[in-house]
């Protein structure tokens, strides 16, 4: 069994204990813009609490209106909004946690007319333009911080986390990028510090001094006129001079054109960055970004990289992870793919987070855990996310499970997800079924196409089917060619593709089909490779960490096609699309919109796009157009008496991806 000895290392601060050293990161959640927030806030803390984790730090609380990231943002800037504030507070205490109020102003991020900034630049992901500070709107700003922090403590917080990182207000001052003023709080190094010292120190008079003070700094801005690594380290330490506790690390701007926490990222993969501050500061630093496992956040700390691990998504994906990791029970935890599609590309689409792996996160009152009256006898047809999650689900509320997967292997469209470059996480999602399947004792039948004659006989009380989906097969003439190969063949290994290649569909799926075809090496597992295609500068001497990305080698030529004339890739995730697209423009691989497909044949494929017939000449025509539903047993069950229930891509394959399909398993289980 594995001890984490370095990350269940208590912490004293004096005034302050901590259990551990594993901190649930900040994040927008936009959980209280549901129905019966406070409640689902409480709840959401509670259940995180009880999974042990050392400190929770809230998602961003603006200190006054120009401060909200949107119209709709939270604000604490009044004693009338204590309530909520004071249900999660009793709601972590009460379950011996430590909780920390994050107050984020948005600065020039913010979307809507109050926006302000350093100047009137506007930021290149903002359609509203800042107005300048003023020196008395500084001096506001830092009162109402301090403010936010009197109300924080008020409420029953241990502390608050002052937001200086990933180009927020107190960012934008600090770098020669946003910050181009010539008062006393612009031009030299000295100047553009000066708001966020006033900030810390003003926030330490209010709260006092038995009161957790953490700052969040850049460790690497990622954008032109940045601070260098010097900078960073130096600001580090004049943060401690004026007062901070405990420095958490922020890793680029949000507009930065790097990835700083897709799953391309490699794990642990800014320990250059947070190093740099460590080594300048004696007060403990919280490393964070793509730290999704015990082991990984076990390696910082043994390697003196920082004092804490911050995990944001990773707490969403298990509340337990911090409670697992002390039992030595790693493979039980439910790991953050960091995929971003459940979480921020729904807060990015203005709707609610929760998680692919685990769709109760955000909905704990929805979905409430407990035992069924009865216990049934549930056949489960097909083993892939839908199927899995079904057993588990199910299993966890005392029903006994058969899983039957026609496939030598659990996993269905999971087993191709995790062959595309960057998605090789899924491997964590497939560990977890498996390792959770064993633990409920679920039997699982590999290798086993069920019939339905079997099922009427196996004295089951329900079928629950999830046979998934299977490729479609458009109407194009010589589809029969060897040219032609499906998606599932090229990503399963099973078909060798040449070097001209055509691709039908623009999807996710074509996308990933492309990356795959392109990939040299995954860049995920290699921080080197990493660092290279995205120009990185991990000595950090350079203005913002920023290097000349290497070029790119010349490879596979790829024509993506498509008969829409929608944007290709249009409905990619909103935080992750861009950095696929990124890739395979740099790669050379061309888009055809309003595209009419002729046929296939030996010269190759040919079509008309805008009035004229022409033939790529491809070596492979690989066909991802979408898929269909595979269900071919629920008709043949159709009066057997069984209650027959199909989730996933049996159910509806337009459109379907896992976050769908575990949580309709989650619905599903849940009427069990
Ligand atoms: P999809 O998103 O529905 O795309 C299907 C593609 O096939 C479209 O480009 C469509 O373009 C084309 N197509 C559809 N019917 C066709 C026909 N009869 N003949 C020729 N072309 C046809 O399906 P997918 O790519 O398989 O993805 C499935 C789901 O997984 C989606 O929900 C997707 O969002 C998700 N996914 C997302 C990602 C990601 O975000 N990275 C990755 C993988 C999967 P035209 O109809 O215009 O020709
Ligand atoms: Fe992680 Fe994906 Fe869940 Fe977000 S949705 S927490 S990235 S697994």
């Amino acid at each position: 069994m594995h001890t984490y000895r370095n990350l269940l290392e208590p912490y004293d601060f004096g005034f302050l204990k901590l259990r551990n050293r594993m901190v649930m990161g900040a994040m927008h959640t936009r959980i209280e813009t549901l129905d019966q927030p406070v409640q689902r806030l409480a709840e959401f803390f509670r259940e995180r609490t009880r999974g042990e984790i050392g400190l929770i730090l809230t998602g961003g609380f603006a200190p006054d209106l120009a401060g909200r990231m949107e119209e709709d943002a939270p604000v604490l800037d009044s004693p009338d909004q204590l309530a909520v504030h004071q249900a999660i507070c009793r709601a972590v205490h009460e379950e011996g946690g430590r909780i920390v109020l994050q107050i984020l102003h948005a600065g020039r991020y913010a979307r809507h007319a109050l926006c302000v900034g350093p100047t009137d630049q506007r930021a290149s992901i903002n359609r509203y333009v800042p107005r300048t500070m003023s020196a008395a709107d500084i001096a506001a700003t830092v009162q109402a911080i301090a403010n936010t922090a009197r109300l924080a403590r008020e409420a029953g917080y241990d502390g608050v986390e002052i937001m200086g990182s990933e180009g927020y207000l107190l960012n934008e001052f600090v770098s020669l990028r946003t910050n181009t003023r010539d008062d006393a709080y612009g031009g030299g190094f000295e100047r553009r510090i000066r708001f966020p010292l006033e900030t810390v120190q003003a926030v330490r008079a209010a709260a006092g001094r038995d009161f957790l003070l953490v700052y969040r700094i850049s460790a690497i801005d990622l954008v032109e006129d940045g601070l260098t690594g010097a900078e960073t380290a130096q600001f580090a330490a004049r943060l401690q001079q004026a007062g901070v506790d405990m420095l958490n690390t922020g890793i680029g701007w949000h507009e930065s054109t790097i990835p700083t926490i897709a799953a391309s990222v490699p794990r642990a993969g800014w320990a250059f960055a947070v190093r740099n501050i460590k080594q300048a500061v004696s007060i403990p630093v919280i490393a964070s970004n793509r730290i999704s496992t015990p082991q990984t956040g076990e390696q910082l700390l043994a390697d003196g990289v920082a004092d804490f691990v911050s995990m944001a998504r990773p707490l969403l994906a298990d509340p337990e992870f911090a409670a697992k990791a002390r039992q030595g029970r790693a493979d039980l935890i439910n790991r953050c793919i960091a995929c971003n599609q459940a979480c921020l590309d729904r807060i990015f689409t203005e709707r609610s987070a929760s998680c692919l792996v685990n769709p109760r996160a955000g909905r704990e009152l929805d979905y409430p855990r407990g035992r069924a009256g009865a216990r049934q006898r549930i056949a489960v047809i097909g083993g892939g996310a839908a199927g899995m999650a079904f057993a588990v689900y199910a299993a966890e509320r005392g029903h006994a499970i058969t899983l039957y997967e026609a496939e030598a292997e659990l996993g269905g469209q999971l087993n191709l997800a995790r062959r595309v470059p960057g998605k090789s996480e899924f491997d964590e999602t497939l560990r977890y079924f498996r390792a959770r399947l064993a633990e409920l004792e679920v039997r699982v039948e590999l290798g086993r196409r069920v019939t339905a004659a079997e099922l009427r006989q196996a004295g089951h009380d329900a079928v629950v089917v999830a046979t998934g989906v299977a490729p479609r097969r458009p109407d194009i003439e010589g589809l029969d060619h060897a040219k032609v190969g499906f998606y599932d063949e090229v990503l399963s290994g099973r078909r060798k593709v040449g070097q001209r290649v055509a691709i039908i569909g623009t999807g996710g799926v074509a996308f990933d089909t492309a990356a795959f075809l392109l990939a040299e090496a995954d860049e995920s597992l290699s921080p080197e490779l990493f660092t290279r295609h995205w120009g990185i500068d991990a000595t950090l001497r350079s203005p913002g960490g920023l290097a000349a990305p290497a070029p790119q080698k010349a490879g596979r030529s790829i024509h993506m096609l498509q008969r829409s004339l929608d944007k290709p890739g249009g409905h990619l995730g909103k935080s992750t699309g861009w950095i696929l697209k990124s890739r395979l423009r740099r790669a050379g691989v061309q888009t055809l919109a309003g595209v009419t497909y002729h046929r296939i044949c030996d010269a190759g494929l040919e079509y008309s796009c805008d009035g004229v017939t022409q033939v790529l000449p491809v070596d492979d025509v690989i066909v991802c157009a979408g898929q269909l539903s595979r269900d071919e047993i629920s008709l043949a069950l159709a009066g057997s008496g069984l209650r027959v229930a199909r989730i996933g891509g049996a159910r509806h394959a337009v459109e379907l991806d896992a976050a769908r399909a575990i949580e309709e398993a989650l619905q599903l289980a849940q009427s069990f």
